[in-house]
């Protein structure tokens, strides 16, 4: 596939538009970590975060550390959807589970939900967090039909709003002939993921968390009931350990990695265009993403001026022009009117799937992990770090649904996703007759 050099705007970036507004932060280089510490959290993600600043609330010493800049993983990288629950149920997880557990990850869901927009409104954080409502687009009937399932479901498990649109009513979430329909979960949000995260780092020294970029933790070593972090810059010994580190988990923590696939996911933003078009295209400013199995998101950027889209480009993972030009014309076949239109960024960010597309809790070998958003996170993940911390100061209101017995794996993978573009030519291939079944 050719891609229309044009496309790309002067002044394009293969960084996340986030870091315009709220970039990634590096830390002094010259400062000394502690030696010792009541907890260190390894990942300065939303889920690092949320747990540091738990663990600060009640008193403890709490060191977090990241491997690059603080904020450098998918959390500053993502589309800013706040949602509870609609991945649990579209990712189908829901066949191998039992009704009773199928609920209960339902009710932590939207408590994940109501957590992160409690936090934001409670404490007025500046994320640019607004309840716009989701729409997601059906891309064939038996999609929409589909769809209308999840939504009764959502509805009944979650008590959310969600309203049924057919092909004739798609005009009033998206101006597009594209889809054929949808659902829309009028509870749900959006929100600036660079500014959340910086809310979030703020937060977390607030209650007196010690943040550390570019301080990569190459071991754990366990001494009886402490652990020795490993790190570059030197040692540090914790009686607590939180692996936060979902889609950028390295070899260092090779259980966990054996257990997560990361899989990567791009973005691009468009150069400014008029308010009006974008209230055209997007009416009432919601989140959109659609029913493929490569899904696309929509969005506008929170000052309402540029397109967000995201999307798989192509099988392969792509240098970020090369992304930028296929990821445009996917927009095109939306919204065709956009041809012309520049790309200011484009980029790419990292998710954890899970061999039971489940996200993870728990303790394994004295360490504490939340893990595998399966590209879910913004709400998941940052409820996830504050339940580890509470779970292990021992003040969890009851046990997290997705603390689970069995955190499965398979024989032959070993971390490193090979079949990745094999899954993403397959799902490409059944979203196709899908769309031709109607
Ligand atoms: C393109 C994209 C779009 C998305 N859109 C949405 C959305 O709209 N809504 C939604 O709910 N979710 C979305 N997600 C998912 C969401 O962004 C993630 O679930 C969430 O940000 C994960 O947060 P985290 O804290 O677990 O991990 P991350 O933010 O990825 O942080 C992990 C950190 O661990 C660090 N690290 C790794 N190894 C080490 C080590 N050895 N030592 C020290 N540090 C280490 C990394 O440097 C990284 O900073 C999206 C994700 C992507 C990539």
């Amino acid at each position: 596939m050719t891609v229309d050099a044009a496309i790309l705007h002067p002044d394009f970036k293969p960084d996340p538009y986030w870091w315009d507004a709220a970039p990634p932060e590096t830390t002094p280089a010259g400062e000394d970590l502690p030696k010792e510490a009541d907890v260190v959290v390894i990942g300065s993600g939303y889920c690092g975060l949320n747990a540091a600043a738990e663990f600060g609330r009640y008193g403890r010493r709490v060191v977090l550390l990241d491997a690059g800049p603080l904020g450098i993983g998918a959390s500053t990288r993502n589309t800013g959807g706040v949602t509870g629950g609609q991945k649990i149920l579209l990712a189908g997880p829901t066949r191998d589970i039992s009704a009773e557990r199928l609920a209960l990850m339902l009710r932590d869901s939207i408590a994940s939900f109501d957590y992160v927009t409690s936090l934001i409104e409670g404490e007025r954080l500046d994320a640019g967090f607004e309840r716009c409502g989701r729409f997601l687009a059906a891309y064939c009937d038996r999609h929409h039909e589909r769809l209308i399932r999840l939504g009764n479901l959502l509805r009944q498990h979650t008590g959310v709003t969600v309203r049924d649109l057919g092909r004739e009513q798609l005009g009033a979430v998206i101006a597009t002939d594209f889809y054929c329909g949808g659902i829309l979960v009028e509870d749900y949000g959006s929100l600036h993921p660079g500014l959340y995260h910086r809310a979030l780092r703020n937060r977390a020294r607030r209650h007196g968390a010690e943040l550390f970029s570019h301080a990569e933790v190459v071991e754990l070593v366990r001494e009886g009931p402490r652990h020795r972090i490993r790190t570059p810059r030197g040692d540090i010994r914790a009686r607590n350990v939180v692996l936060a580190t979902n889609g950028y988990t390295t070899g260092a923590f090779s259980w966990f990695r054996r257990k997560l696939i990361p899989v990567a996911s791009y973005h691009i933003a468009t150069e400014e265009l008029p308010r009006e078009t974008i209230q055209r295209l997007l009416p009432g400013g919601r989140m959109v993403s659609d029913s493929q199995r490569n899904l696309i998101a929509m969005r506008p950027s929170t000052d309402g001026r540029r397109i967000i889209f995201g999307a798989r480009p192509a099988a392969f993972d792509r240098d970020e022009g090369v992304a930028a030009g296929l990821i445009h014309q996917t927009m095109c076949a939306i919204w065709p009117e956009l041809r012309d239109v520049r790309v200011t960024h484009c980029w790419r960010g990292t998710v954890a799937m899970t061999f039971d597309r489940k996200p993870h809790i728990g303790e394994r070998d004295g360490v504490l992990y939340a893990l595998g958003c399966n590209a879910s996170g913004v709400a998941m993940m940052s409820y996830l770090g504050r339940e580890i911390a509470r779970r292990a100061m021992g003040i969890q209101e009851r046990p997290s649904a997705f603390e689970m017995s069995q955190f499965p794996e398979k024989a032959w993978y070993t971390g490193s996703p090979w079949f990745i573009p094999w899954v993403t030519a397959w799902y490409n291939i059944k979203d196709g007759f899908d769309r031709r079944l109607g």
